[in-house]
């Protein structure tokens, strides 16, 4: 404790300070741990408040939407962060290439995570897990005409779909899943296929495809699940109530392989000032309490098995089959995805 907080603060105080500060009491210095989140703080603050008030130990973090890889390569072995906190796979597994995080050893964590959402070599774990789903029109799509992400390259979507480009992350390790899957001869003709039906050039957010269906410029649309919830209950901008309420949602090939599934996530930086505190928060936000707080704010679901889902989450999604593909394996097919986008020309 005493050694991680010199270490944070030999580079700006002089040595009198040091002097200063090693005579004073070290009861003084509050054991903490520090965040780099892409995670916003409205998720994170109620998990955080939870795991302060059991630990006492203090939580700081560190809110961006870009660059904080870069800042910890760069702070090298001065960096304050101990957790990298991620909105899905794609940064944890660049941090990991990298050599920004270190194993994660915890006979807790690999308990309550199952296998499929954490690194294979132990370096990252999933938090919470949402599925890239497809939304249709409840006016214009009828029920059962489509049931697997394959379909989605059938002539009669011709000029019917929407998605945001195929370079964002969420995309990427969709396209990514369907190589490891099918290979990637087949993963490109169905991106090409996928890209043939169209209804315009891909734009906006996840949720701009449901305003799209809504207002019928397309009749079917790639979207992560959790923001089904998110527009159902947004008192801020009600109209994405009624995005909500116009379309369906599809777990897309529940008869083989699954729903394609993403995560959320947490890495224990390499050179974490604050080792232990930062595995004793990893390992809380796995537990029953955190997994079911995750829940609730925002619509995703557990990654630890039998922990309840959110009401609004089982009145409309109910159970699904996840793919259950290890997504180191995913994440390790985005940079062919992302040459694969190109070359079919997909945002063109
Ligand atoms: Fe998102």
């Amino acid at each position: 404790m005493f050694q991680v907080n010199t270490k944070r603060f030999s580079s700006v105080v002089t040595i009198s300070t040091v002097a200063a500060l090693s005579a004073a009491p070290q009861a003084s210095l509050a054991e903490e741990v520090n965040i780099y989140s892409y995670r916003q703080e409205f998720l994170l603050r109620p998990l955080l408040d939870a795991f302060t008030a059991k630990t006492d130990i203090d939580v700081n973090v560190v809110y961006a939407s870009k660059s904080l890889l870069e800042r910890i390569e760069n702070e090298g072995r001065n960096t304050p962060a101990d957790i990298l906190l991620t909105s899905d796979i794609a940064p944890l597994f660049d941090a990991k290439e990298r050599n920004l995080l270190a194993r994660i050893d915890s006979a807790e964590i690999s308990a309550n995570v199952p296998a499929q959402y954490r690194d294979e070599d132990g370096t990252w774990v999933g938090l919470t897990a949402r599925s890239r789903i497809i939304y249709t029109s409840k006016e214009r799509v009828a029920d059962g005409e489509i049931s697997r992400y394959e379909d989605l390259t059938d002539p009669k979507w011709a000029e019917r779909i929407c998605t945001r480009s195929g370079k964002h992350s969420y995309n990427l390790s969709l396209i990514g899943s369907l190589i490891e899957h099918v290979g990637e001869a087949e993963a490109e003709a169905w991106l090409a296929g996928v890209k043939a039906n169209l209804a315009r050039k891909p734009q906006g957010n996840d949720r701009a495809q449901v305003k799209a269906i809504k207002e019928g410029q397309c009749d079917v649309a790639l979207g992560n699940s959790y923001y089904f919830g998110a527009m159902l209950t947004n008192e801020k901008e009600p109209e994405q109530q009624e995005w909500a309420d116009s379309v369906k949602l599809i777990f897309p090939n529940q008869a083989d392989r699954g729903a394609h599934m993403n995560i959320s996530g947490a890495g224990i930086t390499a050179n974490a000032p604050n080792p232990k505190a930062a595995l004793a928060l990893i390992e809380f936000l796995t537990s029953e309490e955190a997994q079911r707080i995750y829940a609730e704010v925002n619509y995703e679901f557990p990654v630890r098995p039998g922990v309840a889902r959110s009401a609004l989450i089982n009145e409309y999604m109910g159970e699904f089959k996840a793919d259950d593909i290890n997504l180191t394996r995913v994440a390790a097919n985005r940079g062919a995805a992302a040459k694969m986008v190109d070359r079919v020309g997909f945002d063109n």
